[in-house]
Order: structure tokens, then sequence, then C-alpha cells
């Protein structure tokens, strides 16, 4: 029977490929303590590949401007040394088994990670979008609509209809104008809650006639007559049930948000607060020992959900780690720059 079982040893699982999941196979590499990821995802970089890939972020030290898949894709080059074994599109399911007689994770496709540590960088957890109720929409998902923007070159040239009124249809709005052929925003309400300086743009390109505004809400799609999940033209509602249409749609984006369940990790017996995993400050560890909760998970007093936070976590996860991964040695503290040990590591030599 257990021949069937897929097991893997490593010495620590990483449950998440966001940013922080990522860098935490640096801090983790530098102490010799090797590790398998797994992430839901078909790609790594968490929020920042899955929500905003083409947005500049501005807070990441020594990076002026980066954008959501730069930062990804560097810390991908970051961790290479270290050659981190990656199972995308697996979620883990189940936790069991103690510091003392180590781990042993499930993936929903019946895979058993057995470690010595676990980090859970699970973020805010799963993604769900949040869909409009039009019926029939998912006859143009993945062709015409679409909850989140991957590939922003996809818009180059085409028409577009953004159905919403918050950050993220206000700010996909100005991306694309200029960008795609024509883009329209379609809200039910003139007053919107996105950041007042993004809305004061909106109003500057509409007053200028770079893009249009529809007040109402999408009621129903019309389909081009060969069923491949195009767009003859949206019907639109008014608070008053009039009925319009928006013909000469590409693509048809409504964002009105997308929702993150935190998913099986609530089923861990860890102790939580806020939808988050309670940690210390020490080294960010669970209320069970030999488990980490570092990132958008972790939740402690005074926590801010940065990036660079999770950065600092995984630094003082790793070194804790390093106590059970290896109990009998003693950790001696080293900086990058003067250490040939681990200049030689990071080099591949
Ligand atoms: C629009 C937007 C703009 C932002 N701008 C900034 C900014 O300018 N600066 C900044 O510092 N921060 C910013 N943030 C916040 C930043 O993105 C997060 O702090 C960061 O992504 C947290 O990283 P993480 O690795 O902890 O989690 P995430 O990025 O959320 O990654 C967690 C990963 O875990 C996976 N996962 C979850 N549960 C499981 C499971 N059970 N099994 C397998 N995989 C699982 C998820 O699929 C996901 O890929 C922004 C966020 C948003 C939404």
């Amino acid at each position: 029977m257990s021949e069937s079982i897929n097991y893997i040893d490593t010495q620590a699982v990483i449950v998440g490929a966001g940013p922080v999941g990522l860098f935490s196979v640096f801090e983790l590499g530098l102490l010799d303590i090797s590790c398998h990821v797994v992430d839901v995802l078909l790609r790594p970089g968490g929020q920042c590949a899955e929500l905003y890939p083409d947005k500049p972020i501005y807070d990441i030290p020594a990076l002026p401007i980066v954008t959501g898949r730069e930062l990804s894709d560097r810390l991908m080059e970051q961790i290479k040394p270290f050659s981190p074994r990656f199972h995308f599109g697996e979620t883990i399911l189940k936790l069991e088994g103690s510091a003392a007689d180590g781990f042993c994770l499930h993936s929903g496709s019946g895979k058993i990670f057995r470690c010595a540590v676990v980090i859970i960088a699970s973020g805010g957890g799963l993604f769900v979008a949040k869909k409009p109720s039009i019926a029939g929409i998912e006859r143009y998902e993945d062709t015409s609509v679409f909850y989140a923007i991957r590939e922003k070159s996809k818009f180059l040239n085409k028409s577009i209809v953004i159905a919403g009124g918050g950050d993220s249809a206000l700010d996909w709005a100005l991306e694309l104008c200029g960008y795609a052929s024509k883009v329209r925003l379609l809200h039910r309400r003139s007053e919107f809650r996105a950041t007042p300086a993004s809305v004061r743009k909106f109003e500057d390109l509409l007053s200028r006639k770079k893009i249009n505004f529809t007040i109402g809400s999408v009621d129903s799609i019309e389909g081009n007559d060969n069923g491949d999940g195009t767009i003859s033209r949206l019907v639109i509602k008014d608070a008053d049930g009039n009925k319009t249409y928006l013909s000469d749609v590409d693509y048809f984006l409504p964002f009105f948000g997308l929702t993150m369940r935190p998913g099986p990790i609530t089923d861990f017996s860890l102790e939580m607060a806020d939808g988050g995993i309670v940690v210390d400050t020490h080294a960010f560890e669970s209320s069970r020992q030999g488990i980490f909760a570092i990132g958008d998970i972790s939740q402690y007093s005074g926590k801010l959900k940065l990036i660079l936070s999770g950065f600092h976590e995984a630094a003082l996860m790793s070194h804790k780690a390093h106590e059970y991964v290896y109990p009998d040695r003693k950790l001696r503290f080293q900086h990058t720059t003067s250490s040939s040990s681990l200049r030689k590591k990071l080099s591949g030599a």
C-alpha cells in the first residue's frame, strides 16, 4: 500500500512561493538548510505575480522601483544557488507531527513531505475573485472576461470595459489608458472607493476625453454567433432599470476585488488571531514548536503587511530553524560580504 504514496524527504518545507516564501529559501540556504516550496498557483510570486505583476513597487530597499513580476524574477535569480525544489499547482491540506518526531505535510495530489521544520508563508491564503452575478459569464471567462491582469500586453490596442469603483478598477483604467485602444469604466455610482490621487487622475483623463465613464452595471453579456467566447455587446442597466448597450468590446474586466481565503492552514491546530497565525517576534515561531509563520500570514503586535517585514522575519526564522535541523551544531553568525564559505555557496563554487 505504501508504494503508491509519494514521500518526499527534506529539511524544510515552505508553504507558499510568494516573495516571503522565496526569500526564505535564500536565508535557509545560507545556513545549509535545503527546502521544498509548495504553492497552489502555477508560478512563483504570490500576490506580486498574481495581483499586480505590472505595477511598480517603491518600497523595496535599494530597488527604487520594481514591478511585482520583476521582484519575483529577481528573487528566483537570487535563490538559484540553493536549488530549491518547487511544487506548483499543489495545495497543502494537512499538517501532522511534531518538532521531536518530524512533520508530515500532505498535498492535494497525494504527496507527503517529511521534514524537520515547516515554514508557513501562505500570505492571505488562496486567491478567489469576487465575481459579478451575470448569468452565463463563465462562458466568456479566460477568453474575453478576466478577473485579474497577468499579461498587460494582451490588452495593447484592444477595446476594454472595466467594471468596479475600487483601487484595482481605477488603477487598471489609468494604466491601460493610452495603451489599450479604448478604455471604458463602468461603475454603479459616480463616487469611487479608490485612493484620492487615482480618482483625481481619472477625473482629469475624463475631462480631457481620454477615457470613458458609464454609470451602471452589466446586466448580461451577448456573445458572437460562433460561440467562441468573444463578446458581441454588453447589456448595461442603470439604477432605474433602463438598458443601454456597449459594443466593440474585446475584453470585459470586472474588478470587484479578490478575496483570499486562509484555506486549510486554519485546520493546522495553530493559535490564530485576526485571521493570522500568532507568532513570537524572536523567531516567528507559531504556538507549535518547529512550525514558523512569516509574511502576511503571521500575526503579532505591530505587524505590518509589507514585503520588507516578511524578509526580516525570514532571516530571524532561519536562525531558529537551524536549531531544529542541526541540533548538535552551533550556529556562527556571518555576513555574506566577509564569509568565504557563504560566498562559495552563493557563487556555486
Ligand atoms: C495591490 C497590492 C499592492 C501592494 N503593494 C505593496 C507595496 O507597494 N509594498 C509592499 O511591501 N507590499 C505591497 N503589497 C503587499 C504584498 O504584496 C504582501 O505583503 C506580500 O505579497 C506578502 O508576501 P507573502 O509571501 O507573505 O504572501 P503572498 O504574496 O500572499 O503569497 C502566499 C502564497 O501562498 C500560497 N498558498 C496559500 N495557501 C496555500 C496552501 N495551503 N498550499 C499551497 N500554497 C498556498 C498562495 O497561492 C500564494 O502564492 C501589496 C498588495 C497588493 C494586493
